[in-house]
C-alpha cells in the first residue's frame, strides 16, 4: 500500500544490499519514486545468517512484512554462551515467549538471502520503484534543487535527492564525511552454512550459542526454518588488512581454536571452505547528510557484528527517512537533518556497544575469571538486561512532533 505524498520526490538510492532495498521500499511505500543503483549485475546476498532482534520485528510490523520474514525465519528458544575451553555454560537467556513478554517482538535468525529476497520482493510489488543492476555509482554533484548522479560507464541520472546506502566502503561517504578508510578490528570472521542433515544430532543446537574463547570465538545456529545451520568463527588475526569475501585458511581456523572443546573442534572440521572477512567499524559521526544527500545503513554508521545489529539499524534508518520526509512534506535538506538528528545518538551507541561486548566474548585471564562468576551470579535475563534501551526499538509513529 503506498500513501501519495503531496508531491512524490525522485530519489536515488546507490546500493541494493538490505540498506538499499529497505530503503527504496519504504520511501516507495510512502509514494516516492524510487531507483536503486547497484553495481553489481544481480541483486542478492551473500550465504551467511543474520539475528533479528525484537526491535527488528518491530519495523517488520510497521511495514507488513511480519509474515513474509516469519515463513523463512527460525526462532530459537535461547540465547547461550559457553567457555570454549571448558564448555563450562556462562549464561543462558530465553528467547521464545520470554523475548516476546520483555519486548512485544521475538527474536530471530534467517537467511541473508531470504531477507533481501522479501525486501526484493517487496519492491518489485511498487510500481514506483526501479531496480536497477550493473550501476556502479561513481561521483556526484548537486544544487540548490537536484542531484547528478554519474554510472560507470558514463551515463548520468538525475533527481531530487540521493541516498547513499553502499555499505562500509562508501563512495558517497568518502564526499560527505572523508574520514578516510574504515578502522580495521584485527579481528576476522570465517562464515559457512551447513545443511540440516550434515550435521550430526549431537553437534545440533536450536538456540544461538556463542562459544567464547580467548581473542576468538564461535556463533552458530540454525537457519531457514531449521533446514540450514550457520557457523560463524571470529579470530585475531594480524595477517589482513582489508578484504571481503575470499576464501579462508582453515590451517590458521584450526590453530586459532586448537584450545577448544571436542565438540567445537568436530564442529568447525564439518567445513570444507570458509568465506572470509575482515570486520572494521568507524567512529561514530553525527553529521552524514550533505544538503540533498545523506548515508544509511553500513555507509553510515558500520559496526562490529558482535550485538548482531548492523542490517537492524539499517532497517530502522530506513524508516526513520521515510518518517522524517513525510514530516517535512517533502523538504529534502530539512529531513536529512532531521533523520540523521534522530539517529547519530542510538546508532552511535550500538557502534560503541558493540566493540565493548566483543571485549566480553574474547576475555581472558582475570577478565574471563569475573565474567564468567558475574554471568552466572546474575539472573538468566541479566545478559540482556544491558540492553533493553537496544530491543525495545524505536516507535516509528512518535518519531517527529
Ligand atoms: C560476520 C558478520 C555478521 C553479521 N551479523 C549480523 C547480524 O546477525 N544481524 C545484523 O543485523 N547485522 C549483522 N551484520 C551486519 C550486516 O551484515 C550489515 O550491517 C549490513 O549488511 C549492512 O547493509 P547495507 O545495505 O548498509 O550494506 P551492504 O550489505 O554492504 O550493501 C551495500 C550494497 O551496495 C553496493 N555498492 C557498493 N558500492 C556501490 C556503488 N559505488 N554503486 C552502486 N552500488 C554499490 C554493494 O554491491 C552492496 O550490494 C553482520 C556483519 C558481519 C561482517
Amino acid at each position: 500500500m503506498t500513501h501519495a505524498p503531496a508531491r512524490p520526490l525522485n530519489l536515488l538510492v546507490a546500493g541494493g544490499g538490505i540498506g538499499g532495498l529497505a530503503s527504496a521500499y519504504v520511501l516507495g511505500r510512502s509514494g516516492h519514486n524510487v531507483t536503486v543503483l547497484e553495481q553489481a549485475g544481480t541483486f542478492g546476498e551473500i550465504g551467511a545468517g543474520i539475528q533479528l532482534g525484537p526491535n527488528i520485528f518491530k519495523m517488520f510490523e510497521y511495514l507488513g512484512l511480519t509474515d513474509a520474514v516469519s515463513r523463512v525465519a527460525f526462532f530459537p528458544p535461547g540465547l547461550g554462551m559457553n567457555d570454549v575451553r571448558t564448555g563450562e555454560k556462562v549464561i543462558r537467556v530465553p528467547l521464545g515467549e520470554a523475548a516476546l513478554a520483555a519486548y512485544g517482538y521475538p527474536y530471530g535468525v534467517i537467511y541473508r538471502v531470504d531477507l533481501h529476497q522479501v525486501f526484493l520482493e517487496a519492491c518489485q510489488a511498487l510500481p514506483n520503484i526501479s531496480l536497477r543492476t550493473s550501476s556502479k555509482v561513481e561521483s556526484f554533484d548537486q544544487d540548490a534543487s537536484r542531484v547528478s548522479v554519474r554510472i560507470a560507464g558514463g551515463k548520468t541520472l538525475q533527481g531530487d535527492a540521493l541516498v547513499g546506502a553502499d555499505g562500509l566502503w562508501s563512495r558517497i561517504r568518502e564526499r560527505v564525511v572523508g574520514d578516510g578508510k574504515p578502522r580495521v578490528s584485527g579481528h576476522i570472521a570465517y562464515r559457512a552454512v551447513l545443511k540440516r542433515e550434515d550435521v550430526p544430532q549431537h553437534l545440533w543446537n536450536d538456540d544461538v550459542l556463542l562459544w567464547g574463547g580467548e581473542k576468538t570465538h564461535l556463533v552458530h545456529y540454525p537457519l531457514r526454518r531449521g533446514e540450514l545451520f550457520n557457523l560463524v568463527a571470529v579470530f585475531h588475526s594480524n595477517k589482513y588488512d582489508e578484504g571481503w569475501n575470499t576464501f579462508g585458511d582453515t590451517a590458521e581456523l584450526n590453530e586459532r581454536f586448537s584450545q577448544a572443546v571436542p565438540q567445537v573442534k568436530e564442529l568447525l572440521g564439518k567445513i570444507q571452505t570458509w568465506k572470509m572477512w575482515v570486520l572494521c567499524d568507524r567512529e561514530p559521526v553525527k553529521n552524514w547528510s550533505d544538503r540533498r544527500v545523506t548515508l544509511l545503513g553500513d555507509a553510515a554508521h558500520p559496526m562490529l557484528q558482535y550485538l548482531a545489529q548492523g542490517a537492524g539499524q539499517a532497517i530502522e534508518d530506513a524508516v526513520v527517512l521515510a518518517e522524517a520526509l513525510r514530516f517535512t512534506g517533502g523538504g529534502v535538506e530539512q529531513a536529512f537533518q532531521k533523520y540523521q538528528q534522530a539517529r547519530y545518538l542510538r546508532t552511535g551507541r550500538v557502534q560503541l556497544t558493540a566493540r565493548f561486548y566483543g571485549d566480553i566474548y574474547h576475555a581472558s585471564g582475570v577478565q574471563r575469571e569475573l565474567r564468567n562468576q558475574l554471568f552466572r551470579s546474575g539472573k538468566e535475563s541479566a545478559g540482556f538486561a544491558g540492553l533493553k534501551w537496544m530491543y525495545d526499538g524505536i516507535d516509528p509513529k512518535n518519531l517527529f512532533t
